[in-house]
């Protein structure tokens, strides 16, 4: 819309901005936005439909949502003082934005990473700046210790398997990142249930008391519908995000969702096995070519890179639907792929076996 349209001017710093967001088209196979392909199970959709008529939607929700804190507290060893919830772990990260970034206040966060941190800072003014990560997309701890003595950040945030190149972060660079700072450190679990067991940084908040993980229940819990999050902190955390909660943030219906989601929790995650044995076979193959590379996920995803030019839109002409990174900085040439049901999967590897062999090549 032209600046003559609009009757109120937008905030400087926004204007010119492009929303955030991957196309949500309508094509057969979907693999752009890491969720899980199988829909949740059916005994949890008829359980949530049997307690709905409970509910008392005249009245606010539990506005501290006690009930649904004790559960996901319960999981992981810690109490309902020391969790939070929100709608999405985008919220989460907005309210922890929020409450400790702001003027004059500095975010590091690693490149490449997910790119909506520095979207956060910018809406909630705080200054951003990122630092490269090592050689494959790794963090070491002694770049970890340099980055954060020389940028002096208030707020680091690092995801762990990192979205878009699948990489976890390991334990001695996030305590490196910790000690080697004052700040409040987040390590972004979203798809951290795809990873093996021991992956997690939840046990190094024993030990670093500025340490603070964020989960999701939209990947490996297959509620992206759902849009709930949910914050692992000390309860000095949880109570400063008291300050800038908006008043029942989290409805009734979503808090009666999440409940009986964690009380389905064993059947929800059966379909972990088939996706990392899926991300397997679809990576095998695709190393057994010499025109494209992959990258090693501990996620239900994978970077890909090859040489093709507007391999997006050619994977698009087939019907498959991916993320192109391509123009973005040290992700030349690259695609994320979320993986598929083994039928979505196969008709992308056949889509991309059609690309690769009808395409000009602009490389080696
Ligand atoms: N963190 C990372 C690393 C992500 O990739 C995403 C979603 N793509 C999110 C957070 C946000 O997820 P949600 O708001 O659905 O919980």
């Amino acid at each position: 819309m032209s600046d003559m349209a609009r009757p109120v001017r937008l905030r400087d710093d926004l204007r010119d901005i492009a929303p955030y967001g991957a196309p949500q088209l309508d094509v057969p196979v979907r693999l752009n936005t890491n969720e899980t392909a199988t829909p949740p199970p059916d005994a949890f959709m008829h359980a949530l439909a049997a307690q709905l008529p409970t509910l008392t939607l005249n009245r606010y929700p539990d506005r501290q949502h006690r009930d649904l804190r004790d559960r996901l507290a319960a999981r992981v060893g810690k109490t309902g003082d020391e969790l939070w919830a929100a709608n999405g772990s985008n919220e989460i990260l907005l309210q922890l934005f929020q409450a400790y970034g702001g003027p004059s206040r500095t975010l590091m966060y690693p490149h490449p990473s997910y790119s909506m941190y520095p979207e956060l800072a910018r809406t909630t003014l705080t200054r951003a700046v990122s630092f490269p990560l090592d050689e494959g997309y790794q963090l070491s701890k002694d770049t970890a210790a340099k980055a954060a003595e020389s940028l002096k950040p208030d707020l680091i945030i690092v995801p762990s398997p990192n979205n878009p190149v699948g990489t976890l972060m390991s334990h001695d660079a996030i305590r490196a990142l910790h000690d080697h700072s004052d700040a409040l450190v987040i390590v972004d679990e979203a798809y951290i249930e795809f990873a093996a067991k021991e992956a997690t940084a939840l046990p190094l908040m024993d030990s670093l008391e500025r340490l603070v993980i964020v989960r999701t229940f939209s990947k490996a819990f297959r509620l992206a519908g759902l849009r709930l999050g949910y914050l692992i902190a000390p309860a000095f955390v949880i109570d400063d995000l008291q300050t800038v909660r908006l008043p029942y943030h989290l409805d009734a219906i979503k808090q009666l969702a999440a409940s009986t989601a964690i009380a389905h929790e064993d059947t929800f995650l059966t379909h972990r096995r088939q996706v990392s044995d899926e991300r397997e076979r679809l990576t095998a193959r695709l190393r057994d070519r010499d025109d494209v590379s992959v990258y090693d996920s501990a996620a239900n995803f994978f970077l890909l890179r090859c040489t093709t030019t507007n391999l997006f839109e050619r994977l698009l002409e087939h019907g498959v639907l991916v993320r192109d990174f391509s123009s973005v900085a040290g992700l030349d040439g690259c695609v994320r792929v979320t993986i598929g049901t083994p039928e979505e999967n196969d008709r992308f590897l056949h889509a991309l076996t059609a690309v690769l062999e009808t395409t000009e090549r602009t490389g080696p």
